[in-house]
């Protein structure tokens, strides 16, 4: 069984990764530019007696879309994709220009799109399979100064109800993980004073860890929630959304 983590170089990706590794599903690692790190999260799977095998692809580019689903049906085909890969822009929408708006979107809610296309692609036909969207609590209550990440995300919970409509009868489950604020690179360049204040706003107190949303994606990949599909699963320590 193969499965499919989209930015799994770091952060969420990673963690997934492994937690899907330790499911026993033969994992490829997909990055964009991190390849050391990527190659990391690959010794990681290894090391834990997994099998893994890193592939570069862009998600927002149609052409590596279909060359990291290539690679997947030389391994039989994805049985599970995440679609995980993503960027964050923080500032005020009158100051982003259109190449930046365009980025956050290609990436965060095309590139997702693309890679359920091709994922569908393979799973159809073996009448089963599973799409996990990480999306975020952003996309469910939208953030001040993350205009265009948000709509990224509400975008992606969307399509997530929809697909899982669409690809219901072919036996596929299509689901969300909506993380809170995660410790993570996203996060590195907001300030001690503004996690602070983010970790105060959460009931529990604190902020997540990748491992945490890794086990929610984990558990919709898994036959323990083989009656779940068209939901999102708020990972985000009781903010109500
Ligand atoms: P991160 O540490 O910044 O990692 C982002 C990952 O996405 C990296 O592996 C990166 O790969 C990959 N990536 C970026 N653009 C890509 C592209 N065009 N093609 C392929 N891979 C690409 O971020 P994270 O916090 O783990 O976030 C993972 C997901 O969780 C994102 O969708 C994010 O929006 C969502 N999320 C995060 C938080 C949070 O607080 N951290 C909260 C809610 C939702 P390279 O380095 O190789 O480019």
């Amino acid at each position: 069984m193969t499965a499919i983590v989209t930015g799994s170089s770091r952060g969420i990706g990673r963690a997934t990764a492994i937690s899907l590794s330790r499911l026993g599903y033969f994992v490829i690692v997909n990055y964009r530019s991190s390849k050391a790190e990527a190659e990391k999260t690959k010794e990681e799977i290894i090391r834990l007696g997994g099998r893994a095998v890193t592939c570069m692809a862009d998600v927002s580019s149609e052409e590596d879309v279909k060359k990291l689903f290539e690679t997947a049906r030389s391994y039989g085909g994805a049985d599970v994709l995440v679609n995980n890969a993503g960027v964050s822009y923080i500032g005020l929408l009158q100051d982003m220009s259109a190449d930046e708006i365009k980025r956050v979107l290609d990436i965060n809610l095309t590139g997702a799109i693309l890679c359920s296309r091709e994922a569908a692609k393979q799973m159809i036909p073996k009448k089963s399979g599973c799409i996990i969207n990480i999306a975020s609590m952003w996309g469910e209550v939208g953030a001040s100064c993350e205009a265009v990440y948000s709509a990224s995300k509400a975008g992606l919970i969307g399509f997530t109800k929809a697909l899982a409509k669409e690809l219901g009868p072919s036996g596929i489950r299509v689901n969300c993980v909506s993380p809170g604020v995660i410790k993570t690179d996203m996060n590195k360049e907001l300030t001690e004073e503004t996690l602070a204040e983010l970790s105060e706003d959460t009931p529990l107190l604190r902020l997540g860890s990748p491992e945490e949303v890794a086990k929610a994606a984990a558990f919709l990949a898994s036959e323990e929630s083989s009656f779940i599909t068209g939901q999102v699963l708020s990972v985000n320590g009781g903010i109500t959304v």
